[in-house]
């Protein structure tokens, strides 16, 4: 990572048993110094638990964390928690950026735990050695990088991805990306820049009409929420400001496939598309973007001959997905994992192929397949005779136990393919063993690979991550009394798996802002709500969900200053 020259100028530091050491004893391979504190402070040394970014996930364990036998430590790049769901309201100044972060320090200062953080990027897992390299660089020096080595004893993965440019030429140079704060801010000022440039005199209607072309790739909820925030800023606020240019804006939105939140119900989907086509939101479906260059995005359709067609722009917001961090490809390669896209753990979010690392978020999912495959193994052992049928008092137990044991199956097995077998299962109470009737473990076999391939990876969102963060402190909360009672709970007792029930996703439903104070919500049940009640349900929600009552008063009062004043022009 450095030469060896600049390496001397390199301060290091290796953080053990509590604290943060700047060392000079050992060698590394660089030839830097380093020692590690907890060769001198093993006795009575507390579990050290390292957890990598402040995000949702990383956050949502923070949070719950009470164990305070844990010497913790937090290791990201961002010091505070941003609440990305308002991240599209930033982009037009409805919501101000500072109104949705929280310092991490101020999150970890309430807890009465041992938490140190430390404001670096982790580069390196060595999964071998339990040590994660971070570097900081805080100077804004390349000669200054300071490097931190840590050791942990529990990892807990929680970096999120980044987006995702699928390689596409000129994405990366061209196009702004909707994920973090200072993302939000640069599109609030490019807007309010291309609407200035398009004021200037001498420019033709045809050079205004492609400074104020705005391009949104991805028709998935933060694409669309971004493209129906920019509407109601440009026709609520900017018109009044520009109103010579007015008529030179356009808003289009690109999606690859047939429509747009392809994720909602149709009824969301449909009412989406028929508001923005009212809106005069340009939505162009079955276009995939194959090339985008600092003046033209050129899109080529994915039916009627694949034709190719350009357009010029002003600004383009990329919001089509997320992809791996680099830092993760390559410890997915360390685990095993290298022909896998995204890495996989297993129920209870432990990284496959290790013993001791987390990984929850957007940075990894847990592995269905494998899931199914063990479903399977369960079925097998159960048949003791091998004679490939289970009574169904056999079938039965098993059933349950593997319900138990991963609650996301036991709900595909009640809707789904083995609902008869469910209701003959039902059926047969009482002294079950003198049943006659038999399971075919062959056609059950062939019922669950039909299982396998519905049941999807968990989407990336916020909940997922902040449900995941929870789980898992609550398992660490419950580590010591574990340890001290290593039976575990009953029905894990022998499996040789682990001390803790697996995790479990609760879905509370989704939103989709749509612009005009109207809002689509998607709750659990199938139950779909659109229009201005939701857009009500929608500001209660988030306003309670937010991490800190400071962030609340600071949000309420932007949505009360912009229902009064209007959002803000000055683009800063
Ligand atoms: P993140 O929240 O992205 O956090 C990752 C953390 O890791 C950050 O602190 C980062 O700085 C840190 N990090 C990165 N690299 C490193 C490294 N090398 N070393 C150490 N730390 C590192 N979800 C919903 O459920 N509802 C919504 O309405 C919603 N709206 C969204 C709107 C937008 C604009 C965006 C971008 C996302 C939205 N999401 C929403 C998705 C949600 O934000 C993500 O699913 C969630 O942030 C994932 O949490 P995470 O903790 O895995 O990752």
């Amino acid at each position: 990572r450095q030469n060896s020259s600049l390496a001397k100028m390199l301060i290091v530091f290796t953080v053990g048993g509590g604290g943060l050491v700047a060392c000079s004893d050992a060698k590394s391979d660089d030839g830097i110094n380093i020692v590690n504190p907890s060769e001198v402070d093993d006795k009575n040394k507390k579990k050290r638990v390292v957890v990598l970014g402040t995000g949702w996930a990383g956050t949502s364990f923070l949070k719950n964390l009470k164990d305070p036998s844990y010497d913790v430590q937090v290791i990201s790049p961002r010091n505070f928690f941003a609440f990305t769901p308002l991240l599209p309201s930033v982009t037009v100044g409805t919501v101000e950026a500072r109104s949705i972060v929280e310092p991490i320090r101020n999150i970890v200062r309430k807890k009465n735990l041992n938490v140190h953080y430390w404001e670096a990027e982790c580069y390196r897992i060595d999964a071998k050695n339990k040590k994660v390299y971070c570097q900081s660089n805080l100077a804004g020096d390349p000669n200054q990088i300071e490097e931190i080595v840590v050791d942990y004893d529990y990892l807990v993965v929680s970096v999120g991805a980044r987006s995702n440019t699928f390689n596409i030429p000129g994405v990366a140079e061209n196009c702004h990306f909707l994920k973090e704060i200072e993302d939000a801010q640069k599109i609030r000022r490019k807007i309010v820049d291309c609407f200035e440039r398009a004021s200037l005199p001498n420019l033709s209607d045809e050079e205004r009409k492609k400074i104020l072309h705005f391009v949104v790739v991805g028709g998935g909820p933060t694409g669309v929420e971004f493209a129906a925030e920019l509407h109601d800023y440009v026709t609520e606020d900017l018109v009044k400001l520009y109103p010579m240019v007015k008529d030179a804006v356009k808003i289009t939105l690109l999606e690859a496939t047939d429509h747009i939140l392809n994720m909602f119900d149709k009824r969301i989907t449909a009412f989406a598309e028929e508001k923005f086509q009212r809106d005069g939101i340009d939505l162009k479906t079955g276009a995939m973007v194959v090339k985008v260059t600092d003046t033209e995005i050129s899109t080529k359709q994915v039916k009627n001959g694949g034709e190719i067609s350009n357009m010029p722009y002003g600004m383009i917001v990329w919001s089509t997905g997320i992809g791996t961090r680099p830092v993760i490809m390559e410890f997915m390669k360390q685990v095993g994992q290298g022909n896998r896209r995204v890495l996989a753990t297993d129920e209870w979010l432990r990284v496959e192929g290790t013993g001791d690392i987390y990984a929850l978020g957007d940075c990894a999912t847990i592995n269905q397949r494998k899931v199914m495959e063990d479903i399977w193994a369960i079925f097998q052992k159960a048949d003791k005779d091998n004679s490939k049928t289970l009574t169904v008092k056999e079938f039965q137990e098993t059933l349950k136990d593997i319900c138990e044991r991963y609650p996301q199956v036991e709900l595909y097995l009640k809707n789904k393919q083995l609902s008869s077998l469910i209701d003959l299962l039902k059926d047969s109470k009482g002294d079950s063993s003198k049943e006659s009737v038999e399971v075919n473990l062959e056609e059950f076999k062939a019922a669950l690979s039909q299982v396998d391939s519905q049941m999807k990876n968990l989407p990336a969102t916020a909940q997922v991550a902040a449900q995941q963060g929870s789980y898992l402190a609550d398992c660490f909360n419950r580590m010591e009394y574990c340890e001290e009672n290593p039976e575990g709970p009953l029905r894990f007792r022998g499996e040789g798996r682990h001390r803790f029930r697996p995790f479990r996703y609760k879905h509370l439903g989704q939103f989709a802002p749509l612009g005009g104070e109207q809002t689509a919500a998607q709750l659990p049940g199938d139950w779909v709500s659109i229009g201005h009640s939701t857009q009500w349900l929608w500001y209660s929600v988030y306003a309670s969900k937010l991490v800190s009552w400071r962030t609340r008063a600071l949000v309420i009062s932007d949505w009360g200053r912009r229902f009064i004043f209007g959002r803000d022009s000055s683009g800063i």
